[in-house]
């Protein structure tokens, strides 16, 4: 199944997970998976920097280890970071212990983050427990499909502004399949949920 809007029925077989964070004052949330990515990374933080715009920045241990010179930049500009596993692991493959020191692992390089989310959005009940010892878990309301294949402009611009309500959590990505998508499309996209009235807020 795939859903660009989170469909309610999945909110409430997963309530202890973050899905959306409800308010009145039409903030939204905008986060980035996979991070960080040498020079495209630079790339997002140069355009959100433009627009005044705060973003969460969902990063793998691995490559964070490897490019730390982008994860301070990110953090030095007031955007806030995420685990996201070491190894960007599917967490419907792998074993409560294995997935757990997986996070660990990335813990140890990205040790100022109370936030966690699931690589595929791919958790289990009782990996949650689990997980929640130590972090939020935070999902998404509206997922952009900016890494699909044949995503093309407009249909990524239909997913996130006819979606975009207070509250919503989106996803986007800091990966090579959403690269080229996105350099097209992110800025027209964010100027867009702007004009809307719309305000950045930072999940905490
Ligand atoms: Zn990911």
């Amino acid at each position: 199944m795939q859903f660009v809007k989170t469909p309610n029925f999945i909110k409430r077989v997963f309530p202890n997970l973050i899905w959306d964070i409800p308010n009145n004052k039409k903030e939204i949330y905008l986060s980035f998976d996979d991070s960080p990515t040498p020079e495209f990374t630079y790339w997002i933080l140069n355009l959100l920097s433009s627009l005044n715009i705060k973003a969460t920045f969902f990063c793998v241990g691995k490559t964070s280890e490897r490019y730390p010179e982008i994860i301070d930049r990110i953090i030095n500009e007031g955007h806030k970071i995420g685990n996201h596993t070491y190894s960007h692991l599917n967490g419907c493959y792998h074993k409560v212990e294995s997935y757990i020191s997986d996070i660990e692992r990335c813990r140890k390089v990205l040790s100022e983050t109370n936030l966690f989310r699931p690589p595929y959005g791919k958790i289990y009940t009782w990996q949650i427990r689990k997980i929640q010892e130590r972090y939020k878990i935070i999902m998404w309301d509206i997922l952009s499909y900016d890494f699909e294949r044949n995503i093309n402009s407009s249909k990524l611009k239909s997913n996130v502004l006819n979606n975009v309500k207070s509250g919503s959590i989106i996803v986007f990505h800091d990966n090579e399949n959403s690269e080229k998508i996105l350099k097209e499309n992110l800025k027209d996209i964010l100027l867009k949920i702007q004009e809307k009235g719309f305000v950045f807020g930072l999940i905490s």
